[in-house]
């Protein structure tokens, strides 16, 4: 007891993680239906498990929206800069907590964009259903990550239990056959008139300046797309943001169907009333309904996958599987990111995270409390005396 009392901030996670299990979230959610998904299942690898802080909070924040991102940095790096400056010390100590604080956090967002590690995988038990991604970029995409070839995408895809996925680069058209690690499929993201256009299937060059004059114009290009022999699914955040009175005229032009999970920052905010929205439209007309990773080569974990059966069709041919945090990002105020992602982070532990968070935080303390010889510097070596702490005595004879 002596022990928590004189690590605060070990108490305090010890009892969130306690607290927030009394109000779990699933791992995923039918976006559609919000209720558990019956066909799937996330596995955590167990490297991801025994890391789970590490894992936990690089997804967590992965899953932050843009307008949260902002919220969630100033509030830390604000108040780490404050709680390092306050802190008893010399001017100089003080200097420099306030300094390594708000670069931690720093670092960690760089790390959840680039840092290899392992990641959930989506497992289906149905298996006709094809794990699907409609919507990815590689480096072709003026905003994809450079060196971000095919190849990578089939392997940052099928580390995560997908097994197909259309390559839909800004108006750069993928139809090549490659030999990857899941099935790569044909398609485009147009961008006319502040809308982008998922075109998948057989997709063909498109005068974009035909369609690019207005809305009406816009509009044209699902007759195109059809003439084709391809689909056009509008893409978030876009329809939301720029053509959110325009959704019927949309239905009216023959629009194949929605997003209405988008994993980029700029989309994964899109707010559960608006998709209810969307969702009625969908099911009035028998629509594809449909969530995106939007990859770009940045950040290594998808909030979305797509359950797709080749047997239906239109709204029930797809099924949107999504990480509750995610969901959840157009529900919160921005300025609330700073608590209310870890506290979402923490109730979508499963119980083996919980424990490997607790075992973390319980070695960290005994490496911590038990006192250095004289000289010693802290190290392995410590830890391990100190575990001799905690051994019982063999009974003497
Ligand atoms: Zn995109």
């Amino acid at each position: 007891m002596n022990l928590l009392r004189r690590h605060p901030i070990a108490l305090a996670l010890l009892a969130l993680l306690l607290v927030s299990a009394l109000q779990p979230l699933p791992a995923l959610l039918d976006a559609v239906t919000g209720t558990v998904p019956a066909g799937a299942d996330l596995v955590r690898p167990a490297s991801y498990t025994v890391l789970a802080p590490l894992s936990n909070v690089l997804d967590a924040v992965t899953f932050l929206s843009l307008t949260r991102a902002r919220a969630f940095l100033v509030v830390w790096v604000i108040g780490l800069v404050a709680w390092g400056a306050l802190r008893r010390g010399t001017l100089g100590q003080r200097l420099r907590r306030a300094v390594v604080g708000p670069l931690g956090i720093v670092l960690v967002g760089v790390a959840a964009v680039l840092l290899p590690r392992p990641v959930p995988s989506l497992i289906a038990s149905d298996s006709t259903v094809t794990v699907l991604d409609y919507h990815a970029h590689t480096a072709a995409s003026h905003d994809g990550r450079p060196g971000w070839q095919v190849e990578n995408l089939a392997a940052w895809h099928a580390a995560q239990g997908f097994q197909a996925s259309y390559v839909t680069d800004h108006n750069v058209i993928f139809d090549r056959a490659v030999d990857a690690r899941i099935r790569l499929l044909p398609g485009v993201e147009w961008s006319v008139y502040a809308q982008h256009i998922v075109a998948l299937g057989a997709v063909a060059p498109i005068d974009r300046r035909v369609f690019n004059r207005d809305t009406r114009a816009l509009l044209g290009l699902f007759a195109e797309l059809h003439r084709q022999g391809a689909l056009g699914l509008a893409s978030l955040p876009e329809y939301w943001t720029n053509h959110w009175d325009d959704l019927d005229a949309f239905v009216a032009a023959g629009v194949d169907g929605f997003e209405i999970v988008n994993c980029a920052p700029k989309a994964i905010g899109f707010p559960a009333s608006l998709r209810a929205r969307v969702l009625q439209l969908a099911a009035q007309h028998d629509l594809l309904v449909v969530g995106a990773s939007d990859n770009h080569g940045w950040g290594k974990v998808t909030c979305v996958w797509n359950l797709s059966s080749p047997s239906a069709h239109g709204y029930a041919a797809n099924h949107v599987i999504a990480r509750p945090i995610a969901l959840a990002q157009g529900d919160w105020e921005p300025w609330t990111a700073a608590y209310t992602q870890p506290w979402l982070m923490l109730r979508s532990l499963s119980w083996s995270e919980r424990s490997s968070w607790i075992t973390w935080i319980l070695v960290i303390l005994i490496y911590r409390a038990v006192p250095r010889r004289a000289g010693d510097a802290r190290g392995i070596g410590i830890l391990a005396r100190s575990l001799q702490v905690f051994k019982v005595r063999p009974p003497q004879s």
